[in-house]
């Protein structure tokens, strides 16, 4: 959970088993898990155990390193489900898509569309 007080978010709570997901991967700081409404044959959402960073911009200022980590979870994962080949998304705000404002990493795969973005 976050030290400002907020209650945790939907993917705090998955982290914490409060709310249950079909988990894929964990680390000590990071967990993927099957997203609940896939957009792709392979879809797993990638993303910080503690709730601290809204999106991408803010969680590349403020650690870096756990922005790393979250890559390197996605190709983990997606070495496990899609050949090692994935698209990576973040949307960030809500008119890009944001609904989750706990920073997470889309891994799509396991054949998309050539052509498109999402
Ligand atoms: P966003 O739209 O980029 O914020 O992504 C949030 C994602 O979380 C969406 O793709 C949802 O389908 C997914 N999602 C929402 N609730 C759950 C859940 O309980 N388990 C797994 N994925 C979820």
């Amino acid at each position: 959970m976050s030290d400002s007080g907020a209650r945790p978010s939907l993917f705090e709570r998955i982290a914490t088993r409060e709310i249950p997901a079909r988990i894929v991967l964990e680390t000590e700081r990071v967990i993927a898990f099957h997203d609940i409404a896939p957009k792709a044959p392979v879809h797993v959402v990638v993303t910080p155990k503690a709730g601290d960073y809204r999106d991408v911009v803010e969680l590349a200022a403020g650690d870096p390193g756990l922005l790393a980590e979250l890559v390197a979870a996605a190709h983990e994962v997606a070495d496990s489900l899609a050949d090692g080949q994935f698209r990576l998304v973040f949307n960030t705000g809500p008119d890009a898509g944001q609904t989750v404002f706990h920073v997470h990493a889309h891994v799509l795969g396991g054949g998309l569309e050539e052509t498109s973005l999402g």
